[in-house]
């Protein structure tokens, strides 16, 4: 999806910059610029926002795996900052060619010889077809040899948390590597939720453990992040920093984990790379756009805080 931003109220008008969105494209860049081989699968459109995406992942050194759809447009939204501390996303995404992602797309990738799959939960609230895709992608992951990571990633402007429910427990129980925002871990639970219950994070990690996830990754924002394990609970504290931006904060907490899951770390160690990235997401402008390689993770990690049992 194309993002044009602005610096203002939109309603005043004013200039606009072009940029690359979407949270498995965030993921995808963050693991590219940490070392990795990262590969993108998705739909866009036969137009000039579409060829914007894969030139994009192209400068990034991401393998994309890019169908042009002729007979759709590819997705936009528009992000406005409407102060210091809030920015809105406006979205021009429904019948969009991405919104129409198919398992046509996406089994190929179940193929290759990744050794991870990272879905979110995006996906599946976009259309039938992309949910059809996002269920057979996690149902097949483990058959192919390759690790699932779900990325809760609610949006509540594109499905209601009954039916996120629904879906994203049912791909769970596929998953290792499970995360998601502490308001957002209760979709997950078979608990009721809401103002009365209030979310009760280690009731909800020790049912998914249950379950069979390995790792329940819980963000919290400027506190860091958790994780929940057979072995116990761990935490690490963020990282001090300005922010100046925290939209795709999550995204690149995850791309961090991720790297250092694939390089064997320790849980802990895991957490740290994650909020490494956070740290640097939150304090350059734009989603993905000031991560660092991996030589420069050295920048933030200075100022790291030790971690807690
Ligand atoms: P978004 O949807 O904006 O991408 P999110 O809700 O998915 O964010 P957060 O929990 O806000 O995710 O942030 C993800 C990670 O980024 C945190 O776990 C932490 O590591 C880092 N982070 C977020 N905010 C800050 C902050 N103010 N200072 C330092 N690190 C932060």
């Amino acid at each position: 999806m194309v993002s044009l931003r602005s610096n203002g109220p939109l309603a005043q008008g004013g200039t606009l910059t072009t940029h690359m969105a979407g949270s498995e494209a965030n993921v995808a860049i963050a693991l590219s610029r940490l070392g990795h081989t990262a590969r993108w699968v998705g739909r866009v459109g036969e137009d000039p926002h579409g060829e914007f995406i894969q030139r994009q992942l192209r400068a990034e050194s991401v393998d994309e795996w890019v169908t042009v759809d002729p007979d759709r447009s590819t997705g936009v939204m528009f992000l406005e900052k409407r102060t210091a501390d809030i920015s809105r996303a406006l979205y021009y995404r429904q019948g969009s060619a991405g919104s129409e992602v198919g398992f046509i797309d996406v089994g190929p990738a179940l193929e290759s010889s990744a050794r991870l799959l990272h879905l979110t939960g995006i996906t599946p609230a976009l259309s039938p077809r992309s949910r059809e895709a996002f269920e057979r992608a996690a149902a097949g992951a483990e058959a192919h040899g390759m690790v699932l990571s779900l990325d809760v990633n609610y949006r509540n402007k594109l499905w209601s948390r009954r039916e996120a429910t629904q879906v994203l427990s049912a791909a769970a129980r596929h998953a290792k590597i499970v995360v998601a925002s502490d308001d957002e871990l209760c979709l997950l639970s078979s608990r009721p939720t809401g103002p009365e219950h209030p979310a009760n994070i280690p009731a909800v990690a020790a049912e998914l453990l249950a379950l069979g996830v390995e790792e329940v990754v819980v963000k919290l924002g400027s506190d860091g992040a958790e994780v929940y394990t057979a072995s116990g609970k761990f935490r690490v504290d963020a990282v001090p920093v300005n922010a100046v931006d925290t939209v795709g904060a999550g995204d690149a907490f995850t791309a961090g984990y991720l790297s250092a899951f694939l390089d064997g770390v320790p849980v802990v160690e895991r957490l740290r790379r994650g909020n490494l990235m956070g740290g640097f997401a939150v304090s350059t402008l734009g989603d993905w756009e000031g991560l660092p390689k991996r030589a420069e993770l050295d920048l933030l990690s200075a100022q790291a805080i030790g971690s807690t049992q």
